[in-house]
């Protein structure tokens, strides 16, 4: 994303969510953004994954200019290879969490029995394989992160963007939903998370911080052994 800004509203109500935001994250590599709440990560996000585009400055996914594409071409990358995690998860109240998770696979043309046994795979991943014929009502927050989590991991995703994905969960549930993150990056993937946990910056090549929608400071690779040693994990 280069000199990419983004404002909401009009004349007195402008805001900008976003400014000026240069950042480019590579296959294999796994990035935390942190900042204060109303400082602009998940309008970053929303940026990355073509769920909105930029008042200024252009978002590149895999070397393509979003901007050139056409609606139906954002769709299908949208679809096929981003990932996502959004905060207050945007289950399919009428499908079960199988349901949910293979739904994007089946759009993209994956036989419904093998889009399932793909779903149900990655459901055994985050943890919640016993509430795959479940529907979102019947499910508490943490649950219904789970199943989000898996919906944006299954399939051949190569960006994933996670908006406080740890939230509704506890603390080692979380260590686990960081591990198969980990994973996914260690196989190729670009991972981008909104988080407030510091301890996770482990887990992370790097970390953005954003304030006033500005991003403030890059940290370089994280040193775990430090992080151990100053208690923070
Ligand atoms: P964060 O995720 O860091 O809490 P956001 O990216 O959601 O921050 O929001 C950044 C700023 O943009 C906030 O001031 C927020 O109120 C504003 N904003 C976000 N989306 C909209 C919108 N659709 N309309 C107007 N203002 C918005
Ligand atoms: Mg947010």
């Amino acid at each position: 994303m280069t000199n990419a800004s983004r404002i909401h509203g009009h004349d007195a109500r402008k805001v900008s969510a976003l400014v000026g935001a240069n950042l480019s994250v590579q296959p294999g590599e796994f990035v935390a953004i942190m900042g204060p709440s109303g400082s602009g990560k998940s309008t970053l996000l929303h940026l990355a994954g073509g769920l909105d585009t930029p008042t200024t400055g252009a978002v590149r996914v895999e070397g393509t200019d979003l901007a050139s594409m056409s609606a139906t071409q954002r769709a299908v990358i949208r679809r096929r290879s981003v990932g996502y995690v959004f905060q207050d998860f945007n289950l399919l109240p009428s499908l079960t969490a199988a349901e949910n998770v293979a739904f994007p696979l089946e759009l993209d043309g994956w036989p419904m029995r093998k889009a399932r046994r793909e779903a149900l795979a990655v459901l055994a991943e985050t943890g919640v394989a016993d509430l795959a014929d479940r529907r979102p009502e019947n499910m508490s927050g943490g649950q219904a992160q789970r199943v989000a989590i898996a919906r944006a991991l299954v399939g051949p995703r190569r960006l994933l963007l996670a908006d406080e994905p740890t939230g509704a969960l506890d603390s080692s549930t979380g260590t686990d939903i960081l591990r198969l993150l980990r994973g996914r990056a260690d196989n190729g993937a670009a991972v981008l998370m909104v988080t407030h946990e510091a301890r996770f910056a482990a887990w992370t090549d790097r970390t953005l911080f954003l304030r006033d929608g500005k991003i403030i400071d890059e940290s370089g690779p994280s040193d775990p052994t430090q992080l151990l040693a100053q208690g923070a994990l």
